[in-house]
């Protein structure tokens, strides 16, 4: 059975992708910051019977980045599938927006997608199969006001996605991106808050005038969608869909 990579896979959408692919037995190293990050590992692989481990890399560093690789190699034998998940988000307008959240944004929503993939690259190439799954996020192909470091990273993930994917063409190794619109998540909980500071709002209203406002299909995109989508970019049968921004957005970006 085939092994992957995911980040952020302690929480959210990461966790729900993780219990989808651990379902359909594939072995798994569950990266993230959460503290019952090795237990939600143990669980997955008792519950599935597949081979999980754990790794608490902090993505805002390459070497940490490389060492998780190095780890799902020797643990797993090999990584045949990356999903770039990890994410944070800052909301906040143009002139107070803190610069050390900019800096984190590009590392942790943009630069950790690169030192990811090069270094499960070179392990895909020899075998001729890969594939990697960012994903990315509406904002990697519209704007919103108060966001422009998230808005910023993950246009720059569509970026290494379509570039990865022509590299990766002659190897059997795709890269496409999932571009979700909201999903309720703990990153969503607490923009919820934020955004009713930067506009002014209440929570409801945020959720109905900012939010959804936004998603023709009034409601928050499921974890799950995600996650039979992220199964389907993994499998063989998608070996020729490559270099494509999924929207599973409710129809946001059909506007
Ligand atoms: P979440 O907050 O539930 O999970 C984020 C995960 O990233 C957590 O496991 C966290 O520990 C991990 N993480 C954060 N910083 C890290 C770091 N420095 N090193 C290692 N791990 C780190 O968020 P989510 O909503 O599940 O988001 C997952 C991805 O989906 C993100 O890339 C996000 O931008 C994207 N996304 C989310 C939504 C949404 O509405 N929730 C919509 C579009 C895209």
């Amino acid at each position: 059975m085939k092994n992957v990579i995911i980040t952020g896979g302690t929480s959210g959408i990461g966790l729900g992708i993780a219990r989808l692919f651990a379902a359909q037995g594939y072995n798994l190293l569950l990266n993230g910051l959460e503290k019952n990050g090795p237990q939600l590992a143990d669980e997955l692989a008792q519950e599935h019977q597949v081979k999980t481990a754990y790794s608490a890399a902090n993505l805002q560093h390459p070497a940490q980045i490389r060492e998780m690789v190095r780890q799902a190699e020797q643990e797993l034998g090999q990584v045949d599938v990356l999903i770039n998940n990890a994410g944070i988000q800052y909301v906040a307008p143009v002139e107070e927006f803190p610069e050390d959240r900019w800096d984190a944004i590009l590392a942790i929503n943009m630069s950790a997608t690169f030192h990811a993939s090069k270094a499960v690259w070179p392990g895909m190439k020899e075998r001729g199969f890969g594939r990697i799954i960012n994903i990315a996020s509406a904002h990697a192909l519209r704007a919103s006001e108060y966001k422009v470091a998230y808005v910023a990273a993950k246009h720059g993930v569509a970026g290494i996605t379509k570039v990865l994917a022509l590299e990766g063409a002659p190897h059997g190794i795709t890269c496409n991106a999932i571009c979700p619109g909201y999903v309720r998540t703990p990153l969503v909980d607490a923009q919820i808050a934020d955004q009713a500071r930067a506009h002014q709002m209440s929570e409801a209203d945020v959720i109905e005038k900012v939010m959804l406002k936004k998603q023709p299909i009034k409601q928050f995109v499921d974890v799950q969608a995600l996650g039979n989508l992220a199964l389907y970019l993994a499998s063989e049968t998608a070996g020729q869909l490559t270099g494509a921004m999924l929207p599973v957005d409710g129809g946001w970006t059909a506007q």
